[in-house]
């Protein structure tokens, strides 16, 4: 297999520079047999390719790509011996029920795999539309019930926005909203793993421990301030052994793509319970994962420089600065459906439209510094951005910094207004990335309804 590496991308790097292969997969002309993947608008054109995993009726869990309305069995064409031009250990990892063995891999076998795939699903390759068995490796979008794409065994959320953690700080700590430490390092808390749900797995509202305003003793019951908070998933690749470090030049190899979280929040279990030691019940009951993951090798014409630092801000320490770092520049958004509306074609409510390129820390800086200690990273290990808030006050990424805390509530499509998340509400998320000269790609959607607390 060739040689693979992200190591030497920046912004804004030349088509010339991309691998043949890789150029020749993001040509903005390049057209699928699957006419719903030519469809303008859809977030899966030929030119993204990104991988879930799912289940068709009681079938097992396979690995799977999405194309237009339809998805590709990666089983069914090893078994079909439409990939065997794939080393044996990809074939081995492509049948899989899970993406680790294929994110353990790296990036030479990720781009192998793209490859293979762009080259079956194109509209002149007859081997797969003209086969008798086509119907088993290209099935119904619909038909697929889809999962959590890996097995994540560790989630670690950061809290990479500069606009949020100074909103945040400042309904919390009004003196103190940004704490010394947050420009020189990535702030993060080690989540949990365990609560991590598919996108469409609604989530119970949490009972907690608060202690509300003027109160002197404090109280357990559902809270009363659940949120949602947008986020950018990062899935680790090969990871690292316990001991050794990932230099920030090598670590965008160890990132796979990027998928769309939601870190369910309870605001007033957070405000309680918070200090010395940062979240704990507030986050562990729920976190949600959109299916599809976009590779990086997807993303290639869409990196963004990371925000200019501001005058006077500090010099970061050596292992955290690697010349022309990148973020993907992904556009975000979100949506509250109402009970009510269900089902209704106006339904939505978009509450929420950001921009990743706003964040203060990049991906690369946050697997340095992750690692900085020798802490090993492993094949399927999530690691979430922090809410992704803007400048603007549509931007930003929560409930709790949209309405201020409660104080500016918002109007959904049925009158109805929120401060926080009511039952019943659905949050949808969604991620896409545009640009002049490329086909649009999308993250598909993240969903999730909040169910009364029992
Ligand atoms: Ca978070």
């Amino acid at each position: 297999m060739p040689e693979h590496s992200l190591k030497t991308w920046r912004p804004g790097l030349a088509r010339d520079a991309w691998p043949a292969e890789l150029a020749a997969s993001l040509d903005p002309a390049l057209e699928s047999f699957v006419d719903s993947a030519n469809r303008p608008g859809t977030d899966f054109p030929i030119q993204n390719l990104p991988f879930g995993v799912g289940r068709f009726g009681e079938g097992e869990s396979r690995i799977l790509i999405a194309i237009g309305d339809e998805v590709l069995d990666l089983r069914a064409c090893v078994e079909l011996s439409l990939l065997e031009a794939l080393p044996g250990p990809i074939r081995c990892a492509l049948c899989a029920d899970a993406l680790n063995d294929l994110l353990r891999l790296g990036r030479p076998a990720w781009l192998a795999v793209r490859s293979a795939a762009s080259r079956l699903l194109s509209k002149d390759e007859p081997r797969l539309r003209d086969h008798p068995e086509r119907t088993r490796m290209l099935r119904s979008r619909g038909d697929a019930c889809l999962g959590v794409p890996a097995r994540v065994g560790d989630y670690t959320d950061f809290y990479a926005s500069i606009h949020h953690a100074t909103n945040v700080g400042s309904m919390f700590r009004p003196d103190n909203p940004l704490m010394p430490n947050w420009k020189h390092l990535p702030v993060g808390y080690h989540g949990r793993a365990s609560s991590l749900l598919a996108s469409g797995t609604a989530i119970r509202r949490p009972f907690g421990q608060t202690m509300p305003a003027h109160a002197t003793t404090p109280q357990w019951g559902p809270s009363k301030l659940l949120d949602y908070e947008l986020e950018i998933g990062f899935l680790v690749g090969p990871g690292n052994d316990l001991g050794s470090r990932i230099p920030i030049g090598d670590a965008i190899d160890h990132l796979f793509g990027v998928l769309i979280v939601n870190d369910w929040s309870a605001r007033d279990v957070q405000g309680w319970e918070y200090q010395p030691l940062g979240p704990f019940n507030a986050k562990n009951f729920a976190t949600s994962m959109s299916p599809w993951v976009v590779t990086f090798e997807a993303l290639a014409p869409f990196l963004a420089p990371g925000p200019p630092r501001e005058a006077g801000a500090p010099q970061l320490l050596e292992y955290l600065v690697r010349p022309e770092d990148f973020l993907p520049d992904l556009e975000l958004s979100v949506a509250i459906v109402p009970e009510s509306m269900r089902g209704s074609d106006t339904a939505e409510s978009q509450v929420s439209l950001g921009r990743y390129r706003e964040m203060y820390w990049t991906p690369s800086q946050m697997i340095a510094h992750h690692t900085s200690t020798g802490c090993n990273l492993a094949p399927g290990d999530l690691i979430a951005s922090g809410t992704v808030s803007g400048p603007e006050e549509s931007s930003r990424g929560c409930l709790l910094e949209r309405t201020w805390r409660g104080r500016d509530p918002i109007t959904l499509a049925d009158g109805s207004t929120r401060t926080f998340l009511a039952d019943g509400d659905e949050v949808v998320m969604r991620g896409w990335c545009e640009r002049d000269g490329f086909r649009r790609i999308g993250l598909g959607e993240c969903r999730g309804t909040v169910l009364p607390a029992e």
